[in-house]
Parts: structure tokens; sequence; C-alpha cells
């Protein structure tokens, strides 16, 4: 049988400055393949890790994005690794 992927397989990178209720984790645009961060709880969109914590920085509802989660090399392969966070 195939591994089905869990939600705990989501990267976690930080927890929501605008939601203030979820994670925000990374994910993938299936049309660009581009990472975003995306919030689980307001679904709040960010283009990269250093700006997440700022709510100011997150993008406008307008770039919607056609998301899944991303498989860990491509994480790797952005250099996000290292902006990934435990769940404690
Ligand atoms: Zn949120």
């Amino acid at each position: 049988m195939d591994v089905l992927k869990e939600p705990e397989n989501e990267f976690k990178v930080g927890w929501c400055p605008i939601c203030n209720q979820g994670w925000q984790v990374i994910v993938k645009d299936t049309d660009t393949e581009k990472l975003f961060i995306m919030c689980e709880e307001c679904l709040s969109l960010w283009d990269h890790p250093l700006n997440i914590k700022m709510g100011k920085k997150a993008l406008d509802k307008n770039n919607w994005i056609d998301e899944v989660i991303p498989a860990y090399r491509e994480i790797e392969r952005a250099g996000w690794v290292r902006y990934l966070v435990e769940e404690v």
C-alpha cells in the first residue's frame, strides 16, 4: 500500500500573526511551482519566510494559488529548510 501524505507532514515555519490561530506552512503553487507560506486557518499568504512575522507583508488575497504540500527536496532547493520550526 502507498503511504498517504498525512497532514502532520506539513512544513511549518511559524505561527500566524494575522489570526493568531494557525500555523504558517510552506505550500507550492501548482501553476508556477513557486513556494509560498500559507496560514492553515485564515489562508493568508506570504511569498518568503523572512516576511511571515509581519501581517502587513501578507500578499493580497487576489494572489490566490492552487496550493499543494511540496516535497522536502523542493524546500531544500529553495533554501527554506532553515526556516522550518519544530512543533512543540
Ligand atoms: Zn492566520
